[in-house]
């Protein structure tokens, strides 16, 4: 390590660092720990650096790895993405370059060419690179400057990513050992941090934990009827024209809710394991380069995209922990604007997952820890608290507490019941059903019985004789699923077999002995549908609420400008074949409409706009501007939102949940 140099040397390299920030990426300062990061590996220190998405990780490497001799090798294993991630460097002017199976032997050769010349700041490569004898040997024949482990997290064996040529990773530290080392992850929990460090053999780094808080993120979670009707109502008022995710369990209901979403006016796309490798990479590149584009996919989809703009990310059926929620919702908003984590979960998610968990693979160990992750996300489910809050807990982070002001809690806040009583009879009709009959039912048989309804299985197992038989008519046949979710998720009740059949538990016998309490969460009535300060504020009608949040957090007369600007990049992107984003951001974008510069060097001064890019789009971002009449004016009358005129399409009552799928595996 060269880390002998004195004050006056760190000085030096820190005015680099800032310089290199100034002029490549047009950005005024550091964020949070990025300064500090950047420091420790300028000066040849290894560093562990768990931020969450959105905060800005990239920087902390790719910065170094200007300022220090040598090329910064970057360890990633999102081949799909590689390509855009050094086209958006090359557009910044920073001499970057991967290797991949992607690539044919003369391209291959000729990023080899440049590394060994030392004509590259960054090299891009995937694990299973670093296992050929050739790609050690070509590394050895040049000037490395740091090696970046990203999605570090992949190196844990327990977690969501796992991707075992990671853990061969140790050996960069044993053959390089002057070489610092930078592993970064989004993924914060105190086991998989401790897992990040020992299997990489960094025991000497210094870690970096950044805040968690995704401020710009509403998080919400709603009661589960129609999921694919409610979605789109959510959409539709709130997301017009905007891009994001949709998350769903498994193949079959991503392809019914991408040809929902398209039957009713909004572009989606599927992507999932089931399709082929060229569908999966087309939809992929079409969500990165278009504007407003849908994904409907499985969890494989997502990880290490980092398209700024993802307006909202969507659940349409419970995750399996709060690990993946998090990082799954955190593909939302790495802009830093304003947007929307919704979900929608009900009593089959939770009967599904415990039901997946007991018949799944694994041993007792591995089926306990699962049912722990799972335990955890029901608790954020369920809770009347602020979801932010119980989110930074969860990843050991104090959180405020007055509450966040921007989940559904906080805007409107549950109420809760004493569910003592109606707890009690769900429990007496499952344990009469058992000790009378010798048998085990489902949620709906027993919901059926306890409002005392004669449907044809009740009255083929003379379930109307029972005792209990009308004795819940005080509560709504959906109250009582809300009783048995909540039930299930404090563990008072359980699911067991491949029905799906309820069972007590050991703490349901203190319920039916009246030793404890049961509060339950009234569903809200009314679901909150608005930002804070977005609807009101304004003081228009709803109905004239503008979709695209991009442009809603600008005042009116702005957003023609903002709209042209987009248009012309869009354009720019189509010409070079990039995705929009590489050309310039949406916040940069908004603060040029805002500012509005008559110059070059006004131009140079909005955030986002480095030197390259002031030389490449300069003058046509003026010109744009210029077009416009030189100056802000009056908004025209909006245009009309896509698919406002057709009602939504019904999904029939019993379209959800599809309990019997096979989920996606993990990972494809
Ligand atoms: P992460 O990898 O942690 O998810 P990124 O590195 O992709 O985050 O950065 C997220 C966004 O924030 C990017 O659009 C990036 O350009 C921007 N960004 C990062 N650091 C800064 C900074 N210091 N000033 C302004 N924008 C920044
Ligand atoms: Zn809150």
């Amino acid at each position: 390590m060269g880390g002998t140099g004195g004050i006056a040397e760190m000085a030096v390299t820190q005015s680099e660092a800032l310089a290199a920030l100034h002029r490549v990426f047009g950005y005024e300062a550091f964020r949070g720990e990025q300064e500090a990061v950047v420091e420790h590996v300028v000066a040849g220190g290894d560093a562990v650096v768990l931020m969450p998405t959105g905060a800005g990780k990239s920087l902390c490497y790719q910065i170094p790895s200007l300022v220090r001799p040598g090329t910064g090798v970057v360890v990633s294993p999102l081949i799909a993405l590689m390509q855009d991630q050094v086209d958006a460097l090359r557009a910044l002017g920073v001499r970057a370059g991967f290797m991949n199976s992607t690539q044919d032997f003369d391209e291959r050769r000729m990023v080899e060419a440049e590394f060994m010349a030392g004509e590259l700041d960054l090299l891009y490569l995937a694990p299973e690179r670093l296992r050929l004898q050739s790609t050690l040997d070509l590394l050895s024949r040049g000037k490395i400057s740091l090696f970046a482990i990203d999605e570090a997290h992949c190196v844990s064996q327990w977690g969501h990513d796992f991707r075992p040529d990671y853990l061969a990773l140790s050996l960069l530290g044993e053959r390089w050992p002057d070489v610092p080392r930078i592993a970064l992850t989004a993924t914060a929990t105190h086991a998989t941090h401790q897992e990040i460090t020992e299997r990489l053999g960094m025991p000497s780094a210094r870690h970096f934990v950044a805040s968690f808080d995704r401020p710009n993120i509403q998080y919400r979670i709603v009661p589960k009827a129609d999921p694919r009707k409610q979605m789109l109502g959510f959409l539709r008022e709130e997301h017009a024209g905007d891009a994001g995710i949709v998350y769903c369990l498994s193949r079959n209901s991503v392809e019914k809710t991408a040809d929902f979403l398209s039957r009713n006016g909004i572009e989606a796309v599927p992507y999932h394991a089931g399709l082929d490798a060229g569908t999966r990479a087309a939809h992929q590149s079409r969500f990165l380069r278009e504007d407003g584009l849908v994904v409907v996919a499985t969890i494989a989809f997502g990880m290490g995209i980092d398209k700024p703009d993802v307006r909202f990310v969507a659940h349409l059926d419970l995750p399996k922990s709060v690990e993946g929620y998090y990082q799954e919702t955190g593909r939302a908003g790495r802009d830093g604007l304003p947007s929307t984590a919704w979900m929608a979960y009900g009593l089959n998610d939770v009967i599904q997952q415990r039901k997946l968990i007991q018949s799944g693979e694994g041993d007792e160990a591995f089926r306990r820890r699962a049912q722990a992750h799972l335990d955890s996300m029901l608790a954020l489910c369920e809770t009347v608290q602020c979801r932010r809050g119980q989110l930074l807990a969860y990843f050991g982070q104090d959180p405020d507490t007055s509450g966040c002001g921007n989940c559904d809690t906080c805007l409107t806040p549950p109420e809760t019941w004493d569910g003592t009583i109606a707890a009690q009879k769900v429990l007496s009709t499952v344990v009469r059903l058992q000790r009378e009959r010798g048998q085990k039912f489902g949620a709906v048989q027993i919901v059926d019985i306890l409002l005392g309804k004669r449907t044809a299985k009740v009255i083929q197992f003379d379930h109307d004789q029972l005792s209990v038989f009308g004795i819940g008519d005080d509560l709504t046949e959906a109250e009582w699923r809300g009783v048995i979710r909540q039930l299930l998720a404090q563990g008072l009740l359980a699911v067991e077999g491949e029905y799906g059949t309820l069972v007590l538990t050991e703490a349901s016998g203190t319920v039916l002995r009246r030793e404890r309490e049961v509060p339950l969460r009234k569903e809200p009535k009314k679901p909150v549908t608005s930002r804070p300060g977005t609807s009101s504020s304004s003081g228009s009608g709803r109905g004239e609420r503008k979709g695209r949040t991009a442009a809603a957090e600008l005042p009116e007369a702005l957003q023609p400008a903002f709209e042209a600007l987009r248009a012309w990049r869009a354009e720019q992107a189509r010409e070079q074949g990039v995705p929009a984003y590489v050309i310039f951001h949406d916040a940069t974008l908004r603060e040029i409409a805002t500012v509005w510069p008559t110059s070059v060097a006004e131009l140079g001064g909005i955030s986002g706009v480095g030197e390259k890019k002031l030389a490449t789009y300069g003058e046509g971002v003026l010109e744009v501007l210029a077009s416009m009449d030189g100056a802000p004016g009056p908004a025209p009358a909006p245009g009309p939102t896509a698919g406002q005129s057709s009602g939504p399409e019904a999904a029939g009552p019993d379209d959800w949940p599809e309990l019997d799928e096979e989920p996606e595996p993990d990972w494809i």
